[in-house]
């Protein structure tokens, strides 16, 4: 997500194709795995501190959710730039990786093994623009202040590792060749077919509850509308609520409900 919000060269490097690689990608670990009360009791100090999302679960799905999150932060290589190593700020970053995909069967995002954390906004290349996060096939980028002010403000709608996260998460099921999750792929198509009304919308009232950045193209219309289903559910329900349902569809989860999660086993 660049800062500030314009495309250029942004899409150029977004269309890089993925190439997938021939390594064998981890299975996700099964939600039923047990972890140590030691792992259980120090993730839920660290996530509960940051994310009301995780608050909110009962505490069967709180344990679900920190199991995920310790498989998903042992399967990536975490690189710091401008900041020192910190296993808090590691298991933070995938813990916004598990909330988008906490309804999902496969988690692990596995096409990317890498993930860069920056001290602060960033530039690329020869690019003049600063980007507070990005998704390269290398790897899923996120500048550390912004991760942090994503989940510190609650009212604008704006979280970039949400952002950035449903970015790989597309990109892992229609570019990648492991950790397909087959629930999304077949939504997704769903979702699809709801932004064409939504236009004509945006188009004829010349403005939208989403912010501009969204009608970018379609791959930022999908991030900023996760963005904003998981910053202020029920503000998106009841502006666009078509939207909202499609949303909820696609990733299996109400974030509106108590429990989130709509099906137990997505087909
Ligand atoms: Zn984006």
């Amino acid at each position: 997500m660049p800062e500030p919000y314009t495309m250029r060269t942004f899409l150029r490097k977004l269309k890089k194709v993925f190439s997938g690689g021939d390594d064998i990608s981890p299975a996700p670990v099964p939600d039923e795995t047990i972890i140590s009360d030691q792992i259980y009791n120090n993730y839920s100090f660290i996530i509960g501190s940051l994310f009301n999302y995780f608050n909110e679960l009962p505490e069967n799905e709180k344990r679900r959710f920190i199991t995920r999150v310790h498989y998903f932060k042992e399967s990536k290589k975490f690189h710091y730039i401008g900041l020192e190593h910190n296993e808090d700020t590691a298991i933070l970053v995938s813990a916004s990786a598990v909330q988008v995909t906490f309804g999902l069967k496969n988690y692990l995002l596995s096409h990317f093994k890498d993930i860069y954390i920056l001290a602060d906004a960033y530039r690329m290349d020869d690019d003049e623009e600063l980007y507070i996060g990005h998704v390269a096939p290398d790897g899923i980028y996120l500048s550390w202040k912004h991760f942090l002010y994503g989940y510190s403000n609650k009212s604008d709608n704006i979280n970039v590792a949400v952002h950035e996260m449903s970015h790989a998460l597309l990109y892992n099921n229609f570019f990648a060749q492991y950790g397909i999750d087959s629930h999304f792929r077949l939504n997704y198509e769903r979702f699809s077919s709801s932004t064409g009304p939504i236009l004509a919308d945006v188009i004829t009232k010349r403005r939208s509850y989403l912010r501009s950045y969204a009608f970018s193209n379609l791959h930022e219309f999908w991030a900023v509308s996760v963005e904003a289903f998981f910053e202020n559910p029920a503000g998106l329900k009841d502006n666009m609520s078509e939207l909202y349902d499609a949303l909820c569809k696609v990733l299996n989860q109400d974030p509106l409900t108590p429990n989130k999660i709509l099906k137990s086993e997505p087909c």
